[in-house]
């Protein structure tokens, strides 16, 4: 999810790992390190905070040697601290491990080494990799670390070094990248070519499953498996360093929006276990007892973490028999509240420092609820002040307008809902049914990336309209809302999220030919009474944008333009219908020349009230 350096040559390494960890810092930034290996030793620094942080470290101390790794890191296991900081070591700190993605089976992993008498140190997942490296060890790094990558599931991107293999770096690398640079007498890696691009154009990245023994003057790749030799050629890039951290995107805001099928996937994986249709989700095992028989269920969220909270309602209502309420946690905070024992009140937040989301679930408390939480930043207040809880895995999100995080707050809120839902009424067959559904997810959104440039040519056709109304029934009313106020956040068009219910209760008065109305129309339950709202825009000359299942010639039929998404279960559209929504206000915004990654006086997380 985060950064990886690494470096050997004749030069001194520490720099160079600086400098590369500085240029990934925008991924991940807890907490950093760096392991440097002087031909005898390894000296090891890192730290909680910022690259500028470990540089401060660094400096009182005197490292030299021409040959480390470093990492920034974005944890997903294991608060950011500074022990919990890469580089991992095993007991004896022989072996040093950076690592990028999640080990899943690591609680499997750590309680089978504690039995053979090993101790841990950190609460992260990597430091399994370390000793379960050092376990393997009778000389051979290669074959260790081929043989610990065996025991383990998951995704990584990780470098070795080991303090009696001096003069070699092994790399691995199985869903999360890493890239090996060219110099001339001197190598790098990196988990991102802008790391190195300073010093080389010249790279050779690693496919899945692969691993590499870099040297000074030579690199070697292989499978993991077999060890079976892979020819590889050189490619060169041409991009300069600003453009890669970017990776070739123009703006955050569109990178996240492609990293949605990795981020859903994330928010996944190794969560579901088809076998039993229930999810696993070990964050919620503290409260799983009292949520079993919890009737009264509230969500609370700001912004867009409010919307996903509002789908997730209708979620909820659907998979489970809870009574559930979704509220704005600045209204929330203020209310009189008067609810039941054993309610549980579920706050949404990317970076868990939303201050009125923090205040309201401090609220809840107070008046006796359980805490649960949803967030993206592991080790974050809200993670801290609720019961238990889930982490997103999104990875970190850049654009000040969210987007990856949205639909990975919402596969979560499914799955809860799957979880509870399958303890409560939900059959077999419905849960198996959703688990098929969400795993198909990644690849649909992949499709509806597809149309990026239809719905570009869509936003350049209305991007002129200074008013647009967003509608959707039930599952897709949040996505009304949550479309709409993309759109005002990065283009500063007025737009107006609607249940389409409403329109005859006064909006309907806006409709003229200026004033577009996306519809968001997928075959669900709602989808005739979706059919006569669009006819009622079109009989007052409102132009309508649809978004609707592939293939439905009815809405093809009345709708000015449309945005076909795949099909899939009524609950799940939104996963779906919200992606056009964001592509709309990012080209809208681009057209009319805005500060897409900083839209004017908004902030990322807001922790002021
Ligand atoms: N899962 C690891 C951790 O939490 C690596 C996170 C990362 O990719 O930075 O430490």
């Amino acid at each position: 999810m985060c950064g990886i350096v690494c470096y050997i040559g004749s030069k001194e390494a520490t720099p160079i790992l600086i400098e590369g960890l500085k240029r990934l810092e925008y991924r991940g930034y807890d907490s950093a390190g760096i392991a440097v290996h002087d031909g005898k030793n390894v000296h090891l620094v890192k730290t909680k905070g910022r690259i500028s942080d470990l540089e401060i470290k660094i400096s009182n101390l005197q490292i030299r040697g021409n040959m480390g790794i470093g990492h920034t890191r974005w944890a997903t296991h294991g608060e950011p601290t500074d022990i919990n900081a890469h580089p991992h070591t095993d007991e004896d700190g022989n072996v040093f491990v950076v690592h990028n993605g999640i080990i899943e089976n690591y609680s499997i992993l750590k309680r089978r080494l504690e039995k053979e008498g090993i101790r841990f140190r950190t609460d992260t997942d990597t430091e399994v990799l370390a000793h379960l490296i050092s376990y393997y060890f009778d000389g051979d790094l290669i074959e260790a670390v081929r043989r610990a990558l065996a025991d383990v599931e998951g995704t990584f991107g990780i470098a070795v070094i080991h303090r009696e293999s001096p003069g070699r770096i092994i790399l691995a690398r199985r869903g999360s990248p890493i890239v090996i640079g060219i110099g001339n007498g001197e190598h790098f890696a990196a988990s991102d070519v802008n790391a190195m691009i300073r010093y080389t154009a010249n790279v050779v990245p690693l496919e899945d499953n692969e691993l590499a023994v870099v040297t000074r003057d030579d690199f070697n790749i292989m499978t993991i498996q077999a060890a079976k030799i892979v020819n590889r050629s050189i490619t060169t890039v041409d991009w300069k360093a600003e453009e890669a951290e970017l990776n070739g995107f123009p703006h955050y805001m569109l990178k996240e929006i492609y990293e949605q099928p990795e981020a859903v996937n994330n928010a996944m994986r190794g969560r579901i276990d088809p076998a039993e249709a229930v999810p696993k989700l070990g964050g919620i095992e503290p409260v799983w007892d009292d949520l079993k028989r919890c009737k009264n269920f509230i969500i609370v969220g700001c912004g867009t973490s409010y919307h996903a909270g509002y789908v997730g309602r209708y979620i909820f209502e659907r998979l489970t028999d809870l009574d559930v309420d979704v509220e704005l946690a600045s209204e929330f905070r203020y209310r009189k509240l008067n609810f039941p024992s054993n309610t549980f009140v579920l706050a949404l937040s990317q970076s868990g420092e939303t201050a009125d989301t923090l205040a309201a679930i401090r609220e809840a408390r107070r008046k006796g609820a359980k805490l649960l939480g949803i967030v993206n930043v592991v080790g974050s207040s809200i993670a801290r002040e609720t019961d238990a809880g889930v982490y997103n895995h999104a990875g970190p999100e850049i654009g000040v307008a969210s987007t990856k995080n949205f639909t990975s707050q919402l596969v979560v809120l499914t799955l809860l809902a799957l979880l509870i839902g399958r303890h409560h009424n939900l059959s077999y067959t419905e849960g198996a049914e959703a688990i098929r559904e969400l795993k198909a997810l990644p690849g649909k959104i992949k499709e509806m990336l597809f149309q990026a440039n239809h719905i570009q040519a869509i936003a350049e056709k209305y991007y002129r309209c200074n008013n647009w109304l967003f509608i959707g029934r039930k599952f897709n009313y949040p996505i009304a809302l949550e479309g709409a106020l993309k759109l005002k956040e990065v283009s500063y068009i007025h737009a107006e999220g609607y249940a389409a219910g409403e329109m005859k209760h006064g909006p309907i008065a806006l409709i003229n030919p200026e004033m577009p109305t996306v519809a968001i129309v997928p075959q669900d339950d709602m989808h005739e009474k979706m059919i006569n709202n669009i006819q009622e825009i079109k009989s007052r000359k409102g132009p309508v944008i649809a978004i609707s299942t592939l293939g439905d010639r009815e809405v093809k039929k009345i709708a000015d333009d449309v945005i076909e998404i795949p099909r899939t279960l009524d609950y799940l559209y939104p996963i779906l219908t919200v992606i056009p929504c964001q592509l709309l206000a990012y080209y809208c915004a681009v057209l009319l020349g805005r500060d897409v990654d900083k839209p004017r006086n908004l902030a990322k997380s807001v922790t002021v009230e």
